[in-house]
């Protein structure tokens, strides 16, 4: 693919809203991560990013989005300062977010920051100079997770466009599918969306499906729903974003994937989920080739390390 596409520069860029980018610039970083894959494998090594610092600034919790941002930095030869806990930094003193990004900006080459409000990516880059890489903010966005899932679809499915794609569960506060609505939507998918009545999409990112051409259907009979699907993308309920826990008690558990309700799916059907799952998937689920997710999570390096690359300015 790489031969048809025009070289792109990214140094520089923050990477914040996946909105913020042409179908053209996400070929072009699918691209790139797909040349990363060796390296995120560490069969080959090059220390493109020698001498240079990530922060890594989590003020959520988070496994994968964090140890694959990190692991992205190390396999390239960079550095990586940071917490996994704000509760161990001036934040606890009262520091505003944008004096703690005035000093990561200080000291190091690229900010990578997950926060609990919405908007808190977009103010932190107003606050520095170095590139600043969404990690999740709130029930928002998560650009990052966005262009490892259409990785993931890519290097299964072999292509994007033209795959019938039901996004599942916690579609109100989910930040991945707001951002994973958006980008298949720019490829010509088929989407449908299945959540409880009171998990639905966002009109917001319906209407910006529809603008790019793309009318979801809706429905909450799921066995229906992934009868001629090509991709199931699971997602949690949210817990922590539910303003009441009675509200959250009566949509745990709706849906759930296992092996029995595969049978209603094609055999080649893909079943998708950021992580954590809690509920939502049987582990029975894990041993059947429908299961992508555990390598769906391997990409997080490919793809990271691909956007660390292209933003700090490495040469691979
Ligand atoms: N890990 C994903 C996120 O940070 C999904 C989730 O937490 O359910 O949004």
């Amino acid at each position: 693919m790489s031969s048809f596409l025009i070289c792109m520069n990214f140094k520089g860029k923050d990477i914040i809203s996946i909105k913020d980018f042409s179908k053209k610039e996400i070929d072009y970083i699918l691209d790139k991560a797909k040349g990363m894959i060796p390296y995120a494998k560490g069969e080959k090594y090059k220390d493109v990013l020698s001498g240079k610092v990530l922060s890594s600034l989590f003020f959520e919790p988070s496994t994968r989005t964090r140890l694959s941002f990190e692991s992205s930095m190390n396999r390239l030869g960079g550095r990586v300062i940071g917490f996994s806990d704000p509760s161990g930094t001036s934040q606890k003193k009262g520091e505003s977010l944008a004096d703690t990004i005035r000093m990561a900006d200080s000291y190091s080459d690229a900010i990578v920051v997950r926060h609990p409000h919405e908007g808190a990516a977009r103010l932190a880059a107003e606050f520095a100079d170095v590139p600043v890489l969404n990690a999740g903010d709130g029930a928002g966005r998560h650009p990052t997770q966005c262009l490892l899932d259409l990785f993931t679809i890519l290097t299964e499915k072999k292509k994007i466009k033209d795959n019938k794609i039901v996004l599942l569960g916690d579609l109100k506060y989910g930040r991945t599918v707001h951002s994973l609505a958006h980008a298949l939507s720019l490829y010509g998918v088929e989407l449908t969306f299945v959540s409880p009545a009171s998990l639905k999409m966002p009109n917001e990112v319906i209407n910006d499906c529809k603008e790019l051409g793309v009318e979801p259907s809706y429905t909450s009979n799921l066995e229906k729903a992934i009868r001629d699907a090509d991709v199931l993308y699971v997602t949690r309920i949210q817990k922590e974003r539910f303003p009441d826990a009675e509200e959250y008690n009566r949509v745990v558990g709706t849906y759930k994937i296992n092996n029995e309700l595969l049978k209603n799916g094609k055999k080649d059907l893909i079943i998708m989920h950021p992580l954590p799952r809690v509920t939502e998937i049987d582990p029975e689920v894990d041993a059947t080739p429908n299961a992508i997710y555990f390598k769906q999570a391997f990409n997080g390096v490919p793809v990271r390390m691909a956007l660390l690359n292209l933003v700090i300015g490495g040469k691979l």
